[in-house]
Formats: C-alpha cells, sequence, structure tokens
C-alpha cells in the first residue's frame, strides 16, 4: 500500500510556506539573533501577489480564499498591493526579480486594466528581469478569451488554468464554478493567449472510479499541454469537506489512479519533474523551480508568504490574512500588514531545505545546500546517513535525491532532517 503525500494546487505549492502551516502573529523572539549563517551569494528571487478572492469557496478549499464582495474593490486592493510593496523595497533593493507569480483566490475576477495597472506597477518597481516568467492564475468560470488576450498583452506569458476535472458531476461535487465544457473552452483561449499554459487537474475525487480518472487525464494531454499538475484531494482541516466528508476513493485506488496518471503522462512526453508536475522537457514551471530549489520570494498580497535571504541570515514572512484588515494596515504604511517575521535558525534550516529540494525526482546539487543556506553539508550528514541506511536517499555524495523508495515515502523522509 502506497503512502501519499497530501499534493494541492499549482497555486498553492507557489505558497508552499502556508503549506508549512505556521501560526499567525509576530514572532519577534528571533528577531536580531543571527542563525550563525554566512551566504556568499543571494539566490534568484520571485515574487509572488496573492489575489484574496473567488466567486465562491469551494468546499475543500483551505486557501486564503475569500467570497467576493458585491463590489470588487479593485483600485484599493492595487493601492494596497502597491503600498505593501513599497514598505517591502529596501528588503530586496537592487536585487533582480526572475519569475513572478499572480495567484489566489482567482486573481482572473480582476479586470483587465487592473492585471496591466498590477504590472506596470512592478515594472516601476522592481528589476524585473526581460525574461521574466510572470504567470496568472485563472478559473474556467471566469475565463474570457479577450481578457486573457489583454492580460498577455499586458506581459502575462504563462496562464495557470484551475481546470480539476472535465466531469460535469465530479465538478459539481467540488463546488466548482464551472462545467466541462467551460473547462475545454477556457483551455483554447488560454492556449490561443500566451505560449505556456500548466493546466491543474484533481484526482480521487468524489465517487470518481479509475476509468473517469483516466478520462480527465487522457482530455487534458490531448490538448497538447506542455505543463500539467496532479493534485490529489485531501480533506484539509476546517473545511466543509472536513466537516462532511465526502465517499473519496480509498489509498489504493487512488494510488493506481496516480499509476496511470503518471504512465499516461509519461507517453505522451511529460516527465513528472516534481512530486505533483509534469512537464515537457524546458517547460518547467521556473517561479515552482526557485521555490524547491529554495530561492527567495517575496510574497504581497493578504496571507502572502516570503523568503529573504540576507549574508548574514534568512527570514520568512507573512501578511495578515484577511483582506480588509490587509487593505487598512498596508495603506496605513506602518507596517502593521506584516504579522509574522522570523528569523531561521540553523537548526531549522535542514528540514526547511529538504521539504521543497526533496519534493524534485531529480534532486539538487548537495553544493546547493551551502550555497542557499549558509552552512556546511556536515550540519545534516547524521540524518543523510540514516535516510541512506534506510534506502530513501540515494548514496550519491554529489546529489542530494530521494531514492524511488524515498519519494515514494517522502514524509517520512522529510521528517528525517527535523
Ligand atoms: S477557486 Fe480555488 S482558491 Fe477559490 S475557493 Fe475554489 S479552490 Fe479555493
Amino acid at each position: 500500500m502506497k503512502k501519499f503525500i497530501p499534493i494541492v494546487s499549482e497555486g498553492y505549492q507557489t505558497r508552499v510556506p502556508e503549506g508549512l502551516r505556521q501560526p499567525d502573529g509576530v514572532t519577534g523572539a528571533l528577531a536580531g539573533q543571527h542563525a550563525g549563517i554566512r551566504l556568499t551569494s543571494l539566490p534568484p528571487l520571485s515574487v509572488y501577489i496573492h489575489v484574496p478572492w473567488c466567486v465562491r469557496k469551494c468546499p475543500y478549499c483551505d486557501f486564503n480564499s475569500h467570497q467576493i464582495p458585491d463590489v470588487l474593490p479593485e483600485d484599493r486592493y492595487l493601492e494596497a498591493l502597491q503600498a505593501d510593496l513599497e514598505q517591502a523595497l529596501p528588503r530586496i533593493w537592487g536585487r533582480q526579480v526572475t519569475t513572478v507569480f499572480i495567484g489566489g483566490g482567482t486573481p482572473s475576477l480582476l479586470s483587465d486594466r487592473g492585471i496591466d495597472r498590477m504590472l506596470a506597477m512592478l515594472r516601476s518597481h522592481l528589476n524585473l528581469w526581460p525574461d521574466a516568467e510572470i504567470t496568472l492564475e485563472a478559473n474556467p468560470g471566469t475565463a474570457e478569451a479577450s481578457r486573457f488576450k489583454s492580460y498577455a498583452a499586458s506581459g502575462v506569458n504563462r496562464i495557470s488554468l484551475g481546470v480539476q476535472s472535465f466531469n460535469d458531476q465530479a465538478l459539481h461535487a467540488l463546488g466548482r464554478i464551472h462545467d466541462g465544457d467551460q473547462a475545454r473552452a477556457a483551455i483554447e483561449m488560454a492556449q490561443h493567449a500566451v505560449q505556456r499554459v500548466n493546466l491543474d487537474l484533481m484526482f480521487a475525487l468524489p465517487n470518481q472510479t479509475l476509468e473517469e480518472s483516466i478520462a480527465d487525464t487522457r482530455i487534458a494531454l490531448a490538448f497538447g499541454t506542455d505543463h500539467l499538475s496532479m493534485y490529489h484531494l485531501t480533506l484539509e482541516p476546517n473545511t466543509v469537506f472536513a466537516k462532511y466528508p465526502p465517499p473519496i476513493p480509498d489509498e489504493d485506488l487512488a494510488a493506481t489512479m496516480e499509476d496511470s496518471i503518471e504512465s499516461m503522462a509519461d507517453a505522451a512526453g511529460l516527465s513528472r519533474y516534481e512530486v505533483s508536475a509534469f512537464a515537457r522537457k524546458g517547460s518547467q514551471s521556473r517561479h515552482n523551480l526557485n521555490y524547491w530549489e529554495f530561492g527567495d520570494y517575496l510574497g504581497i498580497g493578504p496571507g502572502a508568504h516570503g523568503k529573504l535571504s540576507f549574508h548574514d541570515r534568512i527570514e520568512r514572512d507573512a501578511r495578515t490574512r484577511n483582506p480588509e484588515a490587509w487593505m487598512q494596515s498596508a495603506l496605513r504604511r506602518d507596517g502593521s500588514h506584516v504579522s509574522e517575521n522570523r528569523l531561521l535558525t540553523a537548526q531549522d534550516l535542514p528540514f526547511e531545505f529538504m521539504l521543497n529540494a526533496l519534493r524534485l525526482r531529480q534532486g539538487v546539487p548537495s553544493t546547493l545546500y551551502t550555497e542557499r543556506c549558509g552552512l556546511s553539508l556536515i550540519t545534516m550528514s547524521s540524518a543523510m546517513q540514516k535516510a541512506t541506511q534506510q534506502g530513501l536517499l540515494t548514496a550519491d555524495p554529489t546529489r542530494l535525491q530521494a531514492t524511488a523508495q524515498g519519494w515514494r515515502f517522502l514524509n517520512e523522509l522529510q521528517t528525517l532532517f527535523l
């Protein structure tokens, strides 16, 4: 029987620190304490922007998403976003931004004018790479061809579509606002607007059969997409599904679904490069790769998390989750929109690094640990030895890479580095 790693949506992975479930509240106890680390160079820098509204809340969703108010406060949100960014600028001064991810929530609820204003603001404030990957998350229920083209004209060069399924019954059970036809139409619109389109799909859905999961995968692959994200539906605490659990496939059936998805994607030329991500060569998500390779990211918007490195320390921070409270505090420009700021200690770093790096099928070069954490590999040599002895980590000293067994039991492997 397989042990499953919770697999969640691409947008959520872009919020991996949110997945770490750090408690809210400023953890100032460590402020000013240095962790004894020394970075000789700073990692690549990404920017994550959180748009917190959705047409309605899906029953399985534990993201920081809120039902849209009667009137979307787009202008005020964008003003607050600018205030948030401007207050963060001294922390990233002079650094080049290689990728931007506009996630949510449902960013495609914003008007084309709003996205244009957002990207113009980023360009005028940041040292944005000319070739930066700029991804926008969109939901088929809010897709409009003209909007997608306008987003692309403003600089969006990758669209991540929350398709989840093509099966109307499954979509209904998930509480999604779109149906299978709208999903198909949205994919075509996105593919006409930008060259790079990711499709988010889920499996192990309520009452889903193996045949239905295979049919979803087949339809998605038939669009010739270069990138596919497949998520195992999990019942997260504090969701409607946690309170009223639907009948979902057992672990063995879910494992069979996962295997069939992997072999179908492989046959279509998309290799599984990360726990839930499949891509054609050269089409991997650069933004998500930066998370998994323990790069830096500035997170702005309600509930956004960030990780920033300095030559003598690495910090994580988080914004106030409630959209209205975040807007008010960001616009006050007194720093109160930052609800948490935490210094990572030398004890935190092995687990934090491996939690991300081991998600990659090929792992990472061993030297990346020192580069990103400013610590010698010796600091986790006993955990590495244990993991290797248990057959979970490859014995190759030049790479930090899970074995096939380690990938299958990833939670256990990652926990060894705690
Ligand atoms: S559309 Fe996505 S972010 Fe919004 S409620 Fe549903 S799952 Fe959550």
